[in-house]
């Protein structure tokens, strides 16, 4: 028994410099590769996990049967054999070793299936059984062979199970393949036949990914609205011989029917405009370009175009009629909002070469026609088209978010077709809007595994000798940490104090993460594939176990913990003479708030050690900032507030600018201080396997935004360097506008490059620098409970000073770099969740109301102006676009309809030059003031659309009057405050919004003290 023959394959192979390599490979054929199938009395072997089977659900296959199935239905139907009720399947080693080679993310779920126990999925290596393996045939293709692999393993089964009364069927999309298993006589099924036939899988019909249905609609529809796409080979030819060119497809935030492809070596991305040039890309595809004539080269659209909108507007319907005119009305729109800014190369796509399709979160549009099953699902992401769906439970559907994939973009759809995977939940619920944050960016945030738990160390945790040996006892030292109120992930400590010498003494204390986290670890891996803590709203997901992160890692006051720490000496005047790092063991005197810091330092009365530590500290910050920005670093302007929820029913309470003390730029400017220090240490000793952060100084077309913007208030920044930049924005400031300067800032972070990790050994030294930061090496050591770039310098520096030892992965300049990689896409989609969550809080704390706010202009367009609101952190779209306002009008609640449609509509002129919106008399440019309304779209209960408006200026015929003072806002109520919850301290340079929304706030608060005063004389 056991092995049977051994064949020898023989490949020949033409190496890059032309000569012939011969490739011997030995394939063995045995005849011990067991059926899979618990009871088999001609099988061994412990893995049976196949049912016998006594009865069949489908009208097609009466018999008990096991189902057998292709590579294109496992790369296509995987969410089908997800579902529960499909179990017992034979997975070929034909399929899955294709499969492993097409797709990796469909390659990890068939492997999930294979591990989960009760789906009773097994692998059956057919290609070393010896009556199942076959030949490649001369002139057949490998495709074709391996067709024939799986029709014969199918026979094989099908004979062999049939003295236990099993029997098996072949699922194959491949109408071809289907007839010719029947020929050999075996069952053979498409999936959508198969699924069709079950009698007791409702639903299941609806996760059948449409693929099959595209062939048959080619060949017999003929009203194609898309050019074909080129075939891979000629891609590929036109590629190298440029007639091509590759890039990744980047769909326009404002404008659904626009986009840019960044090409290498291009100075500018190439614009593609309109459904036909996009010709069925998604956002995130790498696509072949075609480029244009330059003749025929154009400029960005001056519009914003948002599909939602467009779509409501044209009905809805879901024909070809539908689409055809909904396709004429985009493409004059597109006319219509034909930019007159500087031309750019124009092209279209002529062919997909890798997709980027992944499950999409969103919700469905209800079809008008009743009783249809093709709906169209909007995805919460705007720059994915809508995508048709076939589902036979719209009804339950309507009220719910959910997942849909892609399947196809036929050339006769105007929109791809998907199928329906699952329910996330209730539109509204708390948790389901969290999952669809999470879900569209990529943020994985399932509970923490058996395998990672069993990592963490046992309660109670002790201090031993050894470790007491081993690390500096720095117990006696006055260490204190200050952080948000409510900071339950305390990761950082610092302390200061007086040297004989008359210098100071200055340590900066660290969570020690990586002590814990021991690398290659189940723990280590998981944190490594988070990378970083993300914080939403009202949740947070952590990258390490609460254990870690609140607990054992968390420097909280008058316990013990370790600490990577940081000291320096340091002249009163913050020179820094020293520098050094060292494992230590800490306890801290105490958990600030940045406001009790504040206190005891402005407080003349406290005298403790404490206080006078902290008073040097901020001596010493306030010198080591001003030396910062005298060397060019950038104050720059986020717009960031803080929400105050109600934890009992979730809604927001209030939203407060963040405030800006002393105290946060004391702890900030330590951090970076540290932050510099470990990576100047970890450069000089690794030069080649360093982790650090670099900010690239942006290309100078980023400027061009805001450059112009500020001339339209007469006012010229000069961009040529970080320092000349910081310049002239401490100068810019207007006396009339009091915000003018932070909205610049604001601007200014928006020109910005992301900053990004990468590995020291891959870049020119002159690569490595800090823009914002003004600084040639930069890197991040102070967050390790958040950050896992932080555990990586923890474990470099570990290694420098000889307190760990190094493992091969650490110092793989090629692995660090890959790892750099991950880690930024995980920031990168972290920061936009945030950003997602606090937009939809502050949506929710408009709904039900109209709320008025002083707003700010940013940008201008011919049929929108976009609006900063401080006040809630967001920006607005406030239209022009009089037919769209009427609609609104119409939908808008009675109390503020105004008849507007007996003024005649005002016309607005774009001048896109010198960037002004002229209306009459009246012109609004950047930076102006506006006072706007705003309200949720109560018309639509799936989607919150925020509805702006114009109070002042006062437009005739288009303004709206202003509230009642105190009527609707002052609703509020001061409740019990919520945790903040907060990130890292480093390398975040917002500045608090100043003035004009304190005012405002604390306008608010008297009239709402006026009025329960009020209420109370009453009673
Ligand atoms: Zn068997």
């Amino acid at each position: 028994m056991g092995l049977q023959e051994r064949k020898q394959k023989i490949f020949y192979r033409k190496t890059k410099k032309g000569n012939i390599l011969k490739i011997v490979r030995e394939h063995y054929l045995r005849d011990d590769v067991w059926c899979g199938l618990d009871g088999c009395g001609a099988c061994e072997g412990d893995k049976r996990p196949l049912d016998m089977l006594t009865t069949s659900d489908s009208t097609l296959m009466t018999e008990p049967h096991h189902l057998i199935i292709d590579t294109n239905v496992a790369l296509h139907q995987i969410d089908v054999l997800s579902h529960d009720s499909i179990t017992n399947v034979i997975i070929l080693q034909t399929v899955i070793t294709e499969v492993k080679h097409r797709s990796l993310p469909v390659y990890k779920r068939l492997r999930d299936l294979l591990d989960t126990h009760n789906k009773k999925f097994y692998v059956f290596t057919n290609e070393h059984h010896s009556d199942c393996y076959v030949e490649r045939e001369e002139k057949e293709s490998v495709n074709d062979r391996n067709d024939r692999a799986i029709r014969i393993a199918t026979w094989w089964y099908k004979h062999h199970f049939r003295m236990n009364n099993q029997n098996v069927v072949l699922i194959t999309n491949d109408i071809d393949n289907r007839d010719k298993a029947r020929q050999l006589e075996v069952e053979a099924y498409t999936m959508h036949e198969y699924i069709s036939s079950l009698q007791n899988a409702p639903g299941l019909l609806d996760i059948v990914a449409q693929v099959e249905e595209e062939k048959e609609e080619d060949v017999t529809y003929q009203g194609y609205i898309f050019p074909s796409h080129w075939s891979m080979e000629k891609i590929k030819l036109s590629l190298k011989s440029g007639k091509l060119y590759q890039g990744v497809f980047k769909t326009s935030r404002n404008n659904f029917l626009e986009a840019n492809v960044m090409i290498e070596g291009f100075d500018k991305p190439v614009l593609i405009q309109g459904r036909l040039n996009i010709n069925r890309a998604l956002h995130d595809d790498v696509v072949a370009v075609q480029i244009f004539p330059k003749e025929q080269w154009s400029a960005p659209s001056a519009v914003v175009i948002d599909q939602e909108k467009q779509e409501a507007e044209t009905g809805g319907n879901d024909d070809e009629k539908a689409d055809e005119e909904a396709m004429k009305k985009e493409q004059e729109l597109l006319a219509a909002g034909k930019g007159d800014g500087e031309c750019q190369p124009t092209g279209c796509v002529v062919g997909v070469i890798r997709r980027k399709w992944r499950q999409f979160c969103g919700i469905i549009r209800k079809n008008e026609i009743t009783d249809s099953t093709r709906h169209l699902f909007i995805p919460a992401d705007k720059k994915i088209p809508f995508i048709r769906i076939e589902t036979r439970q719209a009804e339950s559907l309507y009220n719910k978010r959910l997942i849909v994939a892609i399947d196809s973009w036929p050339r006769n759809s105007r929109n791809p077709k998907g199928h329906f995977v699952r329910v996330i939940g209730t539109i509204g619920d708390k948790d389901a809007e969290n999952e669809v944050i999470l879900l569209e960016h990529d943020c994985p945030h399932t509970k923490f595994s058996e395998s990672v738990l069993n990592c963490l160390p046992k309660l109670p945790w002790v201090i031993t000798e050894k470790d007491e040996d081993e690390r500096e006892d720095l117990r006696h030292i006055d260490v204190c940490s200050v952080d948000p109120i409510g900071c339950t992930d305390i990761d950082d400590a610092l302390h200061c104090r007086l040297l004989p010498s008359g210098n100071y003494e200055v340590g900066v204390h660290i969570a020690d993460v990586s002590h814990f986290i021991r690398p290659g670890t189940a723990l280590d891996k998981e944190a490594q594939n988070r990378s970083t803590t993300v914080y939403l709203t009202n949740r947070r997901i952590d990258m390490v176990p609460d254990l870690l992160s609140s607990n054992l890692c968390s420097l909280r006051g008058s316990v013990d913990r370790f600490a990577f720490s940081v000291i320096w000496e340091m002249t009163p005047q913050a020179e820094v003479l020293s520098a050094r790092f060292c494992k230590s063991i800490i306890k801290s005197r105490g958990e600030l708030s940045y406001e009790q810091a504040q206190q005891r330092i402005d407080d003349p009365a406290m005298k403790d050690d404490l206080t006078e530590s902290l008073r040097n500290l901020n001596m010493l910050a306030k010198q080591i900032k001003t030396k910062r920005i005298e060397n060019g670093a950038l104050v720059l302007a986020s717009m960031e507030v803080k929400f105050h929820i109600d934890p009992d029913n979730d809604t927001v309470i209030d939203i407060v600018a963040k405030q800006h003390l002393e105290t946060m730029s004391m702890v900030e400017e330590f951090m970076l201080l540290a932050n510099v220090t470990a990576a100047e240490t970890t450069l000089q000793h690794f030069p080649d396997c360093a982790l650090l952060r670099r900010h690239p100084a942006p290309p100078p077309s980023n400027f061009e935004p805001l450059l112009a913007a500020a001339k339209s208030q007469n006012i010229t920044l000069d961009v040529s360097s970080n320092k000349t930049l910081a310049n002239s924005l401490n100068k810019s400031t207007r006396e009339d506008n009091p915000f003018f300067n932070s909205m610049l800032r604001i601007m200014t972070t928006r020109c910005m490059m992301q900053a990004v990790y990468f590995c020291s050994g891959t870049l020119e030294p002159e690569e490595y620098s800090h823009y914002g930061l003004a600084t040639p090496t930069y890197t991040h050591f102070t967050s390790p409970i958040r950050r896992y770039a932080d555990i990586i310098v923890h474990r470099l520096l570990a290694v420098i000073i000889e307190a760990e030892r190094t493992y091969p992965e650490l110092l793989d300049p090629k692995k660090l770099s890959d790892l750099s990689q991950h880690i930024n896409y995980r920031h990168k989609m972290a920061q936009y969740a945030g950003r997602g969550s606090s937009e939809i809080t502050a949506i929710a704390s408009l709904k039900g109301k109209v709320s008025e706010f002083m707003s700010y202009v940013l940008f201008l367009h011919k049929n929108a102006i976009q609006v900063l609101v401080p006040t809630i952190g967001q920006q607005l779209t406030l239209y022009l676009d009089n037919r769209h306002k009427r609609k609104e009008e119409k939908q808008a609640p009675k109390q503020e309809a105004m008849d507007v449609d007996e003024v005649p509509a005002p016309e607005f002129e774009f001048n896109e030059k010198e960037l002004y919106v002229q209306c009459g008399e009246l012109i609004i440019r950047p930076f102006d003031e506006l006072r706007v309304q705003a309200s949720v779209d109560a018309s639509d209960v799936q989607h919150q659309r925020v509805v702006c408006r114009l109070v002042e200026p006062v437009i005739p015929g288009f303004s709206v009057p202003p509230l009642e003072k105190g009527s609707k806002q002052a609703d509020k109520d001061e409740k019990q405050k919520d945790k903040p919850v907060e990130g890292p301290k480093d390398e975040k340079t917002a500045v608090a919004l100043q003035v004009s929304e304190e005012k405002e706030t604390k306008k608010k608060r008297e009239t709402k003290d006026k009025e329960r005063k009020k209420k109370k004389m009453k009673k």
